[in-house]
């Protein structure tokens, strides 16, 4: 959707916006005050009527779009309507979503790149970035047209040229997939493009207008849950009505990548009791057909995929660490179980088999009503019975009389 609404305040991106000093591999706070500091010598936050947000598409493979398509909290839709309290409308520039082409298309970023735009700007890159360099006549990943004065002819602008142009005048740069965050599968071994993420690109000196270094959320797909809250915190920040998101030393959003996988997922009581999957249609712990969870960073498991449903182990999927710097080479071969699993699994295997022991035995004595214990019998028609093993009994016993100790409480 291109625009060329003013918001009613606001300063142009741009103005007075150089980068902040030499701070690179300041910690999160360090960023957090300096970004503050900064914003009230310049005055650059709102509130804003109105934020235009960038979306570049790298070496991608379009999915990182479709995931957020299918956000719902917040939905793409309450952003671009801007029927969010406290929010700014959004006014999206998408490639494979808007209804303008050619200039009409371009004129928006063209300003923004000029600083003339007039409103505060979100520039979002998806897909890694190419090294155009090594593109030769050609380019990698390109989007509009300039003309070229030595050749007379007009040529094709690499995304990477737009990144570069936009970074520094915009609010903040997000990077969204695990390409435009790490470089992903396109900067794997042997790769011809020199395929790197924004980070790589921009250098660790980058800071936004607003004073952040680049956002990243990675995933391949990622969460679209993530991007949009994502977008709507630094949004909060940008009208002055929040606080600078956390974020961790990799620029990923703290409070939705500092869990493992493993220790939000619906399987990790089956690896807590020893029991493991051989196949994935399995429903035990995937560990040991290749599941890399307990040490990837990765919100899936309690966000779903899309609508709180769905994720890779709800699906009977292991995990491939997509959301990892370290992605997709160092997690290769996919779906062979992990050297260290010889040592976790087999620990968990031993302790967890008297663990699975003495629970079944509880179990099965919760599953008696007080009523039933009285007579001795379960009235059920599904044929459960009532007698349970001398050795049980005796330890549902002891057991109890623990659970007791120290308590008026006293069993009929
Ligand atoms: S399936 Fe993976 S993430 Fe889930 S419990 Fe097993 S190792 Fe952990
Ligand atoms: S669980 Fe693993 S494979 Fe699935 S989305 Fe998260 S990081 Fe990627």
């Amino acid at each position: 959707m291109v625009t060329t609404e003013k918001p009613s305040v606001g300063v142009a991106p741009g103005r007075g916006m150089g980068m902040v000093g030499n701070i690179a591999g300041a910690t999160t706070e360090e960023i957090a005050r300096q970004a503050r500091e900064r914003l009230g010598k310049d005055s650059l936050l709102g509130p804003y009527t109105a934020v235009h947000v960038f979306w570049l598409a790298g070496m991608s493979c379009d999915g990182c779009s479709i995931a957020v398509l299918g956000a719902t909290a917040p939905r793409v839709e309450d952003l671009l309507l801007g029927t969010l309290p406290g929010l700014p409308q959004v006014f999206l520039h998408h490639t494979a979503i808007n209804v303008e082409a050619g200039e009409p298309f371009m004129r928006a970023a063209r300003s923004a790149a000029e600083g003339t735009l007039g409103v505060p700007y979100v520039v979002v890159y998806e897909g890694s970035v190419a090294d155009e360099a090594r593109a030769g006549e050609g380019y990698w990943s390109a989007v509009g047209e300039e003309l070229d004065e030595a050749r007379g002819e007009a040529r094709a602008v690499p995304s990477a040229t737009w990144l570069k142009r936009m970074a520094p005048g915009a609010a903040a740069v997000i990077a969204i997939g695990t390409c435009a965050t790490w470089g992903g599968i396109p900067a794997a071994y042997h790769n011809p493009t020199g395929a790197m993420g924004v980070m790589d690109f921009l250098g660790p000196e980058y800071r936004s207008a607003l004073g952040l270094p680049v956002v990243n959320i990675p995933g391949c797909a990622p969460v679209g849950d993530n991007f949009t809250e994502t977008v709507a915190a630094v949004l909060l920040f940008l009208q002055g009505l929040g606080p600078v998101p956390e974020f961790d030393e990799l620029g990923r959003p703290a409070w939705l990548f500092s869990e493992t996988v493993h220790r939000q997922c619906n399987r990790a009581g089956y690896y807590e009791e020893g029991t493991f999957a051989d196949s994935p249609g399995d429903r035990e712990c995937l560990v040991e057909i290749g599941c890399w969870g307990p040490v990837v960073n990765c919100n899936i498991t309690s966000r779903g995929a899309i609508n709180g449903v769905g994720g890779c182990m709800h699906a009977g999927g292991v995990c491939i660490g997509c959301t990892m710097p370290g992605f997709p080479d160092k997690f290769a071969p996919f779906y062979k179980a992990a050297p260290g699993v010889l040592v976790s699994s087999s620990i968990s295997k031993t302790g967890g088999a008297l663990v699975r022991a003495l629970r079944r035995v509880t179990q099965r004595d919760r599953n008696h009503s007080t009523r039933w214990d009285r007579e001795k019998r379960i009235p059920s028609g599904w044929g459960a019975e009532y007698e349970l093993p001398v050795v049980d009994r005796t330890l549902e016993f002891l057991y109890n009389r623990r659970q007791r100790h120290g308590t008026a409480a006293k069993p009929e």
